[in-house]
């Protein structure tokens, strides 16, 4: 099925740090669509719960006054105009470098897990995604935002391969290294993200697994070519 502008909705779900942002925007820059990182969204509505003090002691949010601050929470992507970069915006501010924190890494899956503040995202991602040509990724994108997307993909990996990667992945950006603190919070986001209630992580029935454990970057690029090449070229778009 596609749209009326004849461009594809590249939906891209899978656990924590399986790589779908860098995968996804290469994908975008090839197809010349629009990326949307979905976790970002999430990750900026639980900047703004952490600094109003929203958290209890065990991490555990205090959901009554995170749904009243919905009204309050204004999360966007703007362009960097020398870096051509999309950046996350909350309010007027940028907070692409803050959102990334393990702070924040440590709180976002219980946010996420509130059924008010998925219905907003999910709203917001509807409107962004409007007519298609974007590849987004996230946890819910082929299963609730997106259930008509074109293309679907699953990502995973094993565990220690991912926390490897975003280990170092925070260590060249100066963060929080250790090997095992970060495998234990991939773990429990991937435990609440696939246990919860509203929209758990789970691959749709029509997505395509891909299990990136020893692909590069260049391999899963000439994997996504290969498999959707066929849509691709329907669409004439040249990868
Ligand atoms: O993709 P990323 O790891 O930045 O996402 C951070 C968190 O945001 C996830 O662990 C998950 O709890 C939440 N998320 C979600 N639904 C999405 C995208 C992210 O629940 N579509």
């Amino acid at each position: 099925m596609k749209n009326n502008t004849g461009k594809l909705i590249v939906a891209i779900d899978g656990h924590s740090s399986t790589g779908k942002s860098t995968f996804a925007k290469l994908i975008a820059r090839e197809l010349n669509y629009i990326y949307v990182d979905t976790g970002a969204m999430y990750r900026a509505v639980t900047l703004q719960c952490i600094e109003k003090g929203f958290f209890d002691k065990g991490d555990e949010p205090q959901t009554e006054p995170i749904i009243k601050e919905l009204d309050h929470i204004h999360v966007s992507f703007r362009r960097n105009s020398e870096t051509g970069v999309n950046e996350t915006c909350l309010g007027n501010r940028v907070v692409e470098k803050e959102i990334r924190t393990m702070a924040v890494s440590a709180h976002v899956s219980y946010i996420s897990t509130i059924r008010e503040v998925r219905e907003k995202m999910v709203m917001l991602q509807r409107e962004i995604g409007e007519g298609g040509g974007v590849v987004m990724d996230g946890r819910d994108i082929g299963t609730v935002v997106y259930p008509e997307a074109e293309i679907k993909i699953f990502m995973t990996a094993e565990e220690e391969v991912r926390a490897e990667r975003r280990r170092k992945e925070l260590e060249e950006k100066g963060m929080d290294t250790d090997f095992e603190k970060v495998l234990e919070n991939i773990r429990k986001r991937d435990r609440i993200d696939s246990g919860r209630e509203v929209s758990p992580l789970k691959k749709a029935e029509d997505a395509v697994l891909l299990d990136n454990s020893d692909m590069t970057i260049d391999d899963q690029m000439k994997w996504f070519f290969e498999t959707f090449r066929e849509l691709i070229d329907e669409t004439g778009n040249e990868g």
